[in-house]
């Protein structure tokens, strides 16, 4: 073997899982095509899930440290949603895309993992050990497992022939990054009379300082094909028609053309070669999920490659990435579906889709909707099976861990180290826990809450009701003598 894993595509997937696997002490090489890191902005936004999972990396600080990273509101379907702070201590964070590859690229290099730039993969043979990546140079790789993370037309997906069953683009908008005179400055969605709309969030600064926007037009006769440039005069026009001349645009930094084509991976594991981030699943970037989702595929796959690398994974581990991943990956496509007809993205200004719209608007102002949309949005509401811990009924089961203070210490900090804790507050399981030193940190103190078991990546897979043992042995395999 060349490496333990193959991680193709250096986007925020694949830098994501490097680290995780780099955390789990495996073997790592992360190839990109791209002779250098695209500069475009991209993803907006990183979520309350993201940015906890990052705060259990100990990432999150010099993240935020890397410059104006205002906290915004995030919104379902252009309804604003203010998070409830029971659940979101980390609320909606602006930061783009572009600063968080710069951040992972910088971060993985220092320890020791450099990119292999300009290495395109062609080809990949696997076999009942491993998998042989071949390049366009010439050149191959083998390790035993390999990770796609080449995005949404991944060249991986095509040669395995695997299922991606969905609809075709039937539309495009503009999304574009821009300096702005006279517009809001917080996120903000407007609709005028003929069905033409923007919709407008902060980006943080440019180099000198000054706010930049992701703005996103869209009405009818702008779905032009996907190749079309955008022109100002294209941004203009959509900003004239629904502002008026109350905002101008200052300067058109980068411009894409987007298209709803919605569809997803029907497998997500293919023997030894697993699907990741839009390599996956492929929508509209409505709600900033689409980043967000791949990093936490990433975060879910890490541990369990690491566990199956190091030789303690139990039996089906692996499996449970598609057990868990593919039913969030299919939900965000049935939100983000149900996001643009209520939108009405394409300017049809049907009647039937403006009274579901306002009626939904209305429903959207309660508390208990609010929260229950602002919970799906930021990845919080998403709940794992635990089938090994089915008799418990705690209410944090399957949950991610919420981050408890534990008298000096926070539990997202116990988690820094990518390996499972248990919270044993009266120090009740100091021997059964014995034989998985290395793989759980047995933690003596709690107060806050009963005796649970957290999975690496802040999961609750156990909770204190039930044998802990069958649950060691169903997470981290069989104990050592
Ligand atoms: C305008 C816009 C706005 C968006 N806003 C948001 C947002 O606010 N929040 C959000 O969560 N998401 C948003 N998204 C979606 C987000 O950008 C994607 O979901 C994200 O880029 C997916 O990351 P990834 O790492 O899976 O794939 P990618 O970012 O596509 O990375 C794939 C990498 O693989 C490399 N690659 C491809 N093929 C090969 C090959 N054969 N060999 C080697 N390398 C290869 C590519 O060069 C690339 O670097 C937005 C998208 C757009 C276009």
């Amino acid at each position: 073997m060349d490496t333990d894993v193959l991680v193709v595509g250096a986007g925020p997937t694949g830098m994501t899982l490097a680290n995780e696997l780099l955390t789990a002490g495996v073997s790592t090489v992360v190839v990109d095509r791209l002779s250098r890191r695209s500069a475009l902005s991209k993803a907006g936004g990183v979520q309350s899930r993201t940015l906890e999972m990052l705060d259990q990396r100990g990432l999150l600080e010099p993240l935020l440290a890397t410059g104006d990273h205002p906290v915004a509101t995030g919104h379902f379907a252009g309804v604003p949603l203010p998070h409830p702070s029971d659940r979101h201590r980390l609320p909606w964070r602006s930061v783009p895309q572009v600063v968080i590859e710069g951040f992972f690229e910088d971060h993985l290099a220092a320890l020791g993992l450099h990119i292999r730039r300009d290495h395109e993969l062609v080809g990949l043979a696997q076999d009942g050990t491993g998998v042989t990546a071949t390049f366009a140079d010439g050149t191959s790789l083998r390790s035993r497992y390999l990770v796609a993370a080449d995005g949404g037309h991944s060249t991986v997906r095509s040669l395995l022939r695997a299922a991606f069953p969905g609809e075709p683009g039937t539309l495009t908008i503009i999304a574009a990054d821009v300096r702005l005179d006279g517009a809001d400055p917080s996120a903000s969605h407007t609709w005028n009379e003929d069905g033409h709309w923007a919709a407008m969030f902060p980006l943080g600064t440019d180099v000198q300082g000054r706010p930049l926007r992701r703005l996103v037009l869209g009405g009818p006769g702008m779905s032009l094909p996907r190749e079309t440039p955008v022109t100002e005069d294209d941004i203009r026009d959509g900003l004239k028609t629904v502002f008026g001349s109350r905002v101008q645009l200052l300067e058109l930094c980068y411009a894409r053309r987007i298209t709803n084509a919605s569809r997803q991976a029907e497998q997500y594991r293919h023997g030894r070669v697993f699907l990741a981030g839009d390599a996956a699943h492929v929508h509209l970037p409505l709600g900033a999920q689409g980043m967000n989702t791949g990093m936490q595929d990433a975060f879910n796959l890490g541990w369990k490659l690491g566990a199956a690398v190091r030789g303690w994974a139990p039996t089906g581990l692996l499996d449970t990435y598609h057990a868990e991943r593919h039913p969030v990956g299919a939900a965000v496509l049935r939100n983000v579906r149900a996001q643009s007809l209520l939108m009405d993205w394409a300017g049809t200004r049907d009647p039937e889709v403006l009274a579901a719209r306002e009626i939904f608007t209305d429903l959207a102002q309660l508390p208990d909707v609010q929260s229950h949309l602002a919970n799906l949005m930021s990845g919080m509401a998403v709940r794992y099976p635990m089938p090994g811990a089915a008799a418990s009924s705690d209410p944090l089961l399957g949950l991610p861990v919420p981050d408890l203070d534990l008298g000096g210490v926070r539990v997202h900090e116990l988690l820094r180290a990518g390996r499972g804790v248990l919270l044993d507050p009266e120090d009740a399981y100091a021997s059964v826990a014995a034989g998985f030193s290395g793989r759980v940190d047995r933690v003596g103190r709690g107060g806050a809450t009963g005796p649970l078991l957290v999975r690496p990546d802040g999961y609750v897979c156990w909770a204190g009701s039930a044998w802990l043992g069958p649950a060691l042995r169903e997470w981290f395999g069989e104990p050592s003598v």
